[in-house]
Formats: structure tokens, C-alpha cells, sequence
């Protein structure tokens, strides 16, 4: 594997200024080409998998946190609040409370059910200057983050079904945990005292914790168990993945929360036509768009698949002649979809322009020949070549197989 610092700087990916602070990277265009890329095939797969894709502001007041048990339990992991007249305003540092209060502002049936709201948005951490670096450890952060509202009866499918995405989106993103964790409580913990660590109740704690064990049994997952990682609100299954200096951070989560259901007094209507509780499961694919994209990078080495690319083709005029050809094609790939260069004829000889390029996926060298039958001829970054066809067709197909969405359906 790679270091992402080093292959971040090397191809333009992010970068970060001492004077916008530590832990606070920011993204280049090459970078940014392939964030969103990886925001738009996690749109893709929770469209099918049918979520509903909210946004919530980054500052929410106070007395939410208080209120979610963040203030009690993970004040320390926050930025202090900034005071506005006589309100206080906070740093989110986590979306949960937020869907919870979307969650109430509806009635709702047990038809709904389960309800499965999702956001790519910012969460804040106020992680120590000495721990942060490069984008592993970051002080602002962007998520895929879920959380499902669903009767009891539904949350081991619901958690079942989240951790079966989440393992189809590291084959499709070419990456692999390292661990599946199940994160419990600590054995001698109390709960739901002012000086414990974990809200709720026993029972409650028990029952997610069996139900989370069923879903890894069910997957056939093997998994340790680790006593003290439980978030303050329940056990999770967190799964790991290893950077390329062999350390282990946790890229994604299923966690199973009896607790801001209860907090926030979340009800809906079931069959019999009394109120019920929901019981809500949070799960984020990409815990953390900052990691993904770290592990992304040293998977890769910057050799990213076609539909991450950062530049999907590279059109190569041998000479100024056939330049004209070269922006059409561009154009046409543009249209298309696709991100595209021209490496022009005046950047170089050919060789050097074709190793330049080489982490594009697809590179098409236009020469007198390709220029007068309009044929387009296309190497693969692996070395193979393609036979000459006409440039619309070589260029949907290019296209066909570099979309976020294609991946998913494994068209
Ligand atoms: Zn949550």
C-alpha cells in the first residue's frame, strides 16, 4: 500500500494550509472529482435500496445535545459552543439528533415503516492537534449516515440489509475490512446513572447487543467482541480497515439505539391504533468521506477504478493536426458524462505524454488515420487495446462502464 499524503500531493488530490488549521484538508479538483464521484454511487445505492436523502444544518443549539445525551456523554469530543445572545449554538458532532427531530415532525403509521432517512453531510470533532493528520484524522468531516426507524420486528432485517451494503460497496470500492468489531459496553458498565458512560437501561442494552450478535451470525461474519467501544447510546458493529502503516481506523457502522427514540419521545401509530416507540438503526457506509477516500488512495495507488477516476480518458493528437479531432472527441465525451483531457500535441512527445497520463483508465491516441475514417482507437491503462470503432460507439461504451450507477447494478 501506499501513504494517501504522499500520492494526495503527488497527483493534486487535497491538501490542507496552516492557516485554515490541522485536521481541515481541502480538495483539489482531481480530489474533489473522485469525492464526488463516491458521493454519487452512494446516492445510487441507497436510491435502490430505498433511503430518503435529507440535508440538516451543521449547527443545531444546545439543549439538542443535552437533550440526545451528547452533552453528558461526549462533550469532550466537541468544540465548545459559540454563544449568540442568549442562545448556544454547536458544532454538530453528530447527525443522529437531527434525523430523530425530522422523525417527530411527521406522524407517522407502522406502514412507514421503516422509515430509512440518509445524509452526506458534516459532523464535527474536536480531535487534539497531535492526533490528526493527512485525512485519517480530521477535525471536520463528511458522512454517509443513515438511520432507520423501524418496530422491533424489523431491526435485525434492517441491520442485516445495512451491513449487506455496506460489504457490497468495499467489493464494489475495491477495498476490504481488516476486522468486523462488535462494540459492547464495558463489563462492569452501569447505565443510565448522571456519572456512567452509557445511557438507557440494562435490558435494552442487552437485547440491541444480542440482536447485533444474530445479524454478524446470520452473515456469516466472523467478528470480535470489544468490551468499552460501545457508543454512549448502544452497541454497534463497527468494520475496520487498516491504513497502509498497518494502523486501524473504523470506516463504517450498524448500531442499534433504544435510547433517542425514548429521548426525543419518537412515536408512531401501530396496528392495534396506539402510540409505540421506534426503535432507530444508525449506519453509515462511509463513516467518514475523509477515510474512505484515504483507504481509496492507498488501495489504489492512485490507479483508481474507471468510475472514480479522476480523468476517465485522455484524448492523444499525435500532432497539432489532428487537434481539432481531439476537442470534438472531448466534447463528445463530455457530453457523455464522462471527465476527459486533451494532452495536446505541444505538452510533449508522445511517449512522454502517454506515461504522464498513465493513471487514466482509457487513453485514445488520434493520428492521421483515426482523423480521416473517424474511427476512435482506445488503450486501456492495463495495456490492452480495443479495435477501432466509430467514436459515438466507443465513447458509450467507455461511458457505460465508468458510471457510479453501472457499478452498482454490475451492468
Ligand atoms: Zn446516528
Amino acid at each position: 500500500m501506499y501513504d494517501h499524503r504522499k500520492i494526495g500531493r503527488e497527483l493534486g488530490l487535497f491538501d490542507s494550509d496552516p492557516l485554515i488549521g490541522a485536521g481541515l484538508p481541502y480538495w483539489l479538483p482531481a480530489g474533489a472529482a473522485v469525492r464526488r464521484a463516491l458521493e454519487s454511487y452512494i446516492s445510487e445505492v441507497e436510491r435502490r435500496a430505498g433511503y430518503q436523502q435529507v440535508y440538516s444544518p451543521v449547527l443545531a443549539k444546545r439543549e439538542l445535545y443535552e437533550i440526545s445525551g451528547h452533552w453528558a456523554k461526549y462533550h469532550d469530543d466537541m468544540y465548545p459552543p459559540m454563544d449568540m445572545g442568549a442562545e448556544q449554538l454547536i458544532l454538530r458532532p453528530s447527525i443522529c439528533p437531527h434525523h430523530a427531530l425530522m422523525y417527530r415532525s411527521r406522524s407517522h403509521s407502522y406502514r412507514e415503516l421503516p422509515l430509512r432517512y440518509s445524509e452526506l453531510g458534516g459532523q464535527y470533532r474536536a480531535e487534539l492537534s497531535g492526533a490528526i493528520g493527512g485525512l485519517s484524522r480530521v477535525r471536520a468531516m463528511q458522512l454517509n449516515d443513515a438511520h432507520i426507524f423501524c418496530r422491533l420486528d424489523q431491526v435485525a432485517s434492517e441491520a442485516e440489509s445495512a451491513l449487506a451494503l455496506i460489504n457490497q460497496a468495499y467489493a464494489d470500492m475495491g477495498i476490504s475490512a481488516s476486522r468486523y468489531v462488535l462494540a459492547l459496553p464495558a463489563e462492569d458498565a452501569r447505565f443510565g446513572d448522571p456519572s456512567s458512560k452509557y445511557v438507557g437501561d440494562a435490558d435494552s442494552w442487552a437485547q440491541a447487543a444480542s440482536l447485533l450478535r444474530d445479524v454478524l451470525k446470520a452473515a456469516g461474519i466472523d467478528y470480535e467482541e470489544a468490551p468499552g467501544d460501545a457508543a454512549f447510546y448502544g452497541p454497534k458493529i463497527d468494520i475496520q480497515v487498516e491504513d497502509s502503516a498497518g494502523r486501524e481506523f473504523s470506516l463504517s457502522t450498524v448500531q442499534i439505539d433504544f435510547h433517542q427514540p425514548a429521548a426525543f419521545g419518537l412515536e408512531y401509530i401501530g396496528a392495534d391504533g396506539n402510540k409505540h416507540r421506534p426503535v432507530m438503526v444508525h449506519r453509515a457506509i462511509v463513516g467518514s468521506i475523509e477515510r474512505a477516500m484515504a483507504q481509496l488512495i492507498e488501495v489504489h495507488g492512485g490507479a483508481f477504478p474507471a468510475w472514480l477516476a479522476p480523468v476517465q480518458l485522455v484524448v492523444l493528437p499525435i500532432s497539432d493536426d489532428e487537434e481539432q479531432r481531439a476537442v470534438e472527441v472531448a466534447r463528445r465525451a463530455v457530453d457523455r458524462g464522462l471527465r476527459v483531457e486533451i494532452a495536446h500535441a505541444d505538452e510533449g512527445s508522445l511517449g512522454a505524454r502517454i506515461r504522464e497520463n498513465r493513471l487514466a483508465p482509457y487513453a485514445a491516441v488520434i493520428g492521421a488515420r483515426e482523423d480521416a475514417d473517424g474511427k476512435l482507437a482506445v488503450r486501456e491503462r492495463d495495456g490492452s487495446r480495443w479495435d477501432p470503432a466509430p467514436i459515438g460507439e466507443v465513447l458509450d461504451r467507455i461511458a457505460k462502464v465508468s458510471s457510479p450507477a453501472a457499478v452498482r447494478s454490475g451492468e
